[in-house]
């Protein structure tokens, strides 16, 4: 039993072979299984809205009808015991994560259907909250336009997804690798009294996080599979349904954080900035600003700002230096700050002061 599986970094195809429910774990590992057919499964897997079939497995997740059959045949269809080989389902996936790639990342657009009507505002905001959570932790970067909120759904070829309202009793997500005609992310405002918690976990599926719960005893299952793990089993994790003796915890924890970086990488945090005076050179007094990254992510530029002493802020440096001399004036106190940039975005600022009596020689 995996009970450390949280972010599955295999291709979505591959996270959709390995899972499966509890019931259909029993089945085909019992000695004496009994078989479901196919056209079974797919009927138990099915939901109609608005006169098409979707299929949905794991509660929340939206598979094509080709998926739906690969799940099938991999974990559900009866077959002689032993032949059930999670090597060679990884094979089939080539170990590729299922992620946003090639700057699409940091260009999930959106729209919300106005078809939430007079609670279409809360909507919006509740998305907002729920996407700068994720921005906040790894390099990704949702955008709405609401230009396509009157005409959101997945023919307009003008967003990457929609977020439109329906009724069945559950709420639905989709994952990278999804087919563009599955890329909905279904709402039932019903269901609770905020919809931010929710967004951040559907919003975990459209990043390719799996639930955090898989193979955790209590919890809806998932064979045992060669999962590969990212971070350790968290029980507070947003991915994580209420069950298994884990609540329904619906902020992203910091393994969440951690996860969703090691698999698109972090934005820079904010970085270090020290100040040495250096020495006057006629009357004004010269700073060494150095800046550099903590953490970890080294940022691609530094944006510098100086505040000299009553005046506004000036940029007076944007590069990848991580040093430069400010020159000051004697005995006036400046307000630096300094942003670290990449492509990703940039960090907040950190803030010194500097100030220096040219009467004094540097320490
Ligand atoms: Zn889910």
């Amino acid at each position: 039993m995996h009970r450390h599986t949280i972010i599955v970094r295999r291709a979505v195809s591959i996270l959709l072979l390995i899972a499966a429910t509890s019931s259909c774990t029993d089945e085909v590992s019992s000695s004496d299984p009994a078989p479901v057919s196919w056209e079974e499964f797919k009927e138990s897997s099915t939901i109609r809205h608005d006169g098409r079939e979707l299929y949905v497995i794991e509660e929340d997740l939206r598979v094509g009808l080709d998926e739906l059959r690969a799940h099938y045949d991999a974990h559900i269809a009866p077959q002689p015991l032993g032949v059930i080989s999670q090597a060679s389902i990884v094979n089939v996936v080539n170990g590729s994560d299922d992620i946003w790639r090639n700057g699409q990342q940091l260009w999930l657009t959106y729209c919300v259907s106005s078809e939430f009507g007079d609670r279409h505002q809360r909507v919006v905001n509740d998305m907002n909250t729920a996407t700068q959570d994720w921005e906040n932790v790894a390099s990704v970067n949702f955008i709405h336009l609401p230009e396509h909120d009157g005409n959101c759904n997945v023919n307009n070829p003008n967003v990457l997804f929609s977020v439109a309202p329906w009724n069945e009793p559950m709420n639905l997500a989709f994952f990278p690798s999804s087919q563009w005609f599955e890329r909905t992310v279904w709402l039932n405002l019903g269901l609770s009294r905020t919809s931010i918690g929710t967004f951040r976990h559907e919003l975990g599926h459209v990043l390719g996080l799996r639930h955090e719960h898989l193979g955790v005893s209590g919890c809806p299952n998932d064979p045992p599979g060669d999962h590969a793990t990212v971070t350790p089993y968290d029980r507070s994790s947003v991915m994580h349904y209420r069950c298994g003796g884990a609540g329904d915890n619906r902020v992203i924890s910091p393994l969440d954080a951690e996860g969703a970086s090691s698999l698109y990488g972090p934005r820079p945090a904010r970085p270090g900035l020290h100040s040495e005076y250096v020495g006057c050179d006629e009357g004004a007094p010269d700073f060494m600003l150095t800046f550099y990254a903590v953490r970890g992510v080294w940022p691609e530029r530094f944006q510098v700002e100086a505040k000299r002493g009553g005046s506004g802020w000036s940029v007076i440096h944007d590069g990848p230096e991580d040093q430069i001399l400010y020159r000051g004036e004697d005995r006036r106190t400046d307000r630096i700050r300094v942003r670290a940039c990449n492509w990703a975005g940039c960090s907040r600022e950190m803030q010194r002061s500097v100030r220096a009596d040219c009467g004094t020689l540097p320490q």
